[in-house]
């Protein structure tokens, strides 16, 4: 029987599970990824590889130690190294003596026979198509529930009365609404969660830094991969906005529409060539932030990202002709979390200063 398992992502895994579990597979499901994880990951992958092809390594081999036999993944198009991730896995896993399988779900939009080929691969439960449909029906809910809760994590933390509330009420209503695997549990749970985080109670007249979030998305969206960074900004007061969800990610890929796409197209004059990753999209959603009145971004990029270093070759110009202030940084297993706060925190008091010299400006003599 095969025994599957998945990358770690933030708060998704249960979505995951349940899908494939109600498929028909026994789940082990992926640790938060740790300093171990990513020794392994360093230790297995090519020194000169970006950090997730190193993290997502480092966690098959997590799971692999506890049974798993298939690795269910997603692939990748355009100019970069993601395409190569699934199989560079599988040869670096074999070479290790790990006889695993594999299937590799490609950009929809791309490769749509490929992915009814997958979902018919690991469909060994042998669901109808209603019941499939039910199934990814239920898992989108429970991530598009994941995702509002999130939004309002990043939206209360600076405003809280009592540090820590927020953090305290998110977590507790992500692991009520996990434990759903109906449709009427995961809604009611869902609003009831939603509902709880609307009712911290947080200081009404705060008026909070804003700072968008851009860059590749797994460090964007894995915190253990960029060091807890919406955390640690919530401490300092800001609103964070992050530029890529899940369901925003799925969506852009499903239908050619959205944030993604008005990103890309407003990137244009700066960078008119997909260049792979989110290289486009970093710089759109840069100028999408200003336009919306943010006081900075924090571009955040694997260390040898080279959609990320074409970006930030360009951001300085965003940045000037937008007057948006932007932090880049490139992580890898040697980012230390202290320069990085430290980082962060002249970062948002620059932003801080700025902010209030410009109010003055504003006021009349
Ligand atoms: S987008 Fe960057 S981190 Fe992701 S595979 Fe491409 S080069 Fe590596």
């Amino acid at each position: 029987m095969a025994v599957a398992t998945f990358p770690h992502m933030n708060e998704y895994s249960p979505a995951f599970r349940m899908i494939l579990e109600e498929l028909g597979h026994e789940v082990i499901m992926p640790l938060r990824p740790s300093k171990r994880t990513l020794t392994l990951g360093s230790s297995f992958g090519p020194e000169f590889a970006c950090i997730p092809l190193k993290i997502l390594l480092g966690t098959y081999l997590e799971a692999i130690e506890k049974g798993a036999n298939l690795i269910v993944t997603s692939g990748g198009v355009g100019p970069c190294r993601a395409g190569l991730y699934a199989s560079m896995h599988k040869e670096i896993l074999r070479s290790l003596g790990h006889d695993i399988d594999m299937v590799v779900f490609e950009p929809i939009r791309h490769k749509p026979l490929d992915l009814l080929k997958s979902v018919h691969r690991l469909n060994v439960a042998r669901l109808m198509p209603w019941q499939l449909f039910d199934l990814l029906y239920r898992a989108w809910q429970m991530i598009s529930y994941l995702d509002q809760l999130e939004h309002l994590l990043h939206w209360t933390r600076p405003r809280e009365l009592k540090p820590g509330t927020a953090d305290a009420i998110y977590r507790a209503g992500v692991d009520s609404l996990c434990k759903e695997r109906s449709l009427k549990g995961i809604t009611s749970r869902g609003r009831q969660a939603v509902a709880e985080m609307k009712a911290i109670p947080i200081d009404k007249d705060a008026d909070p830094l804003k700072i968008g979030i851009v860059g590749e998305i797994y460090v964007v969206i894995e915190p253990a991969a960029n060091l807890d960074i919406e955390r640690i900004l919530g401490e300092l007061g800001v609103e964070v906005h992050r530029s890529i969800f899940l369901t925003g990610w799925t969506k852009e890929n499903v239908v050619k529409e959205g944030h993604r796409v008005k990103a890309g197209m407003v990137a244009r004059p700066y960078l008119g060539e997909m260049v792979g990753g989110h290289g486009q999209e970093s710089i759109g959603h840069t100028i999408l932030y200003a336009r919306e009145g943010l006081d900075g971004v924090v571009q955040l990029a694997p260390f040898t990202c080279i959609p990320e270093i074409v970006a930030k070759s360009i951001l300085p110009a965003v940045s000037r002709d937008f007057d948006i202030p932007v932090i880049s940084f490139f992580l890898d297993e040697q980012t230390g979390e202290a320069g990085f706060r430290t980082r962060l925190e002249a970062f948002v008091d620059l932003l801080a200063r700025r902010r209030s010299r410009k109010r003055q400006e504003k006021q009349p003599a």
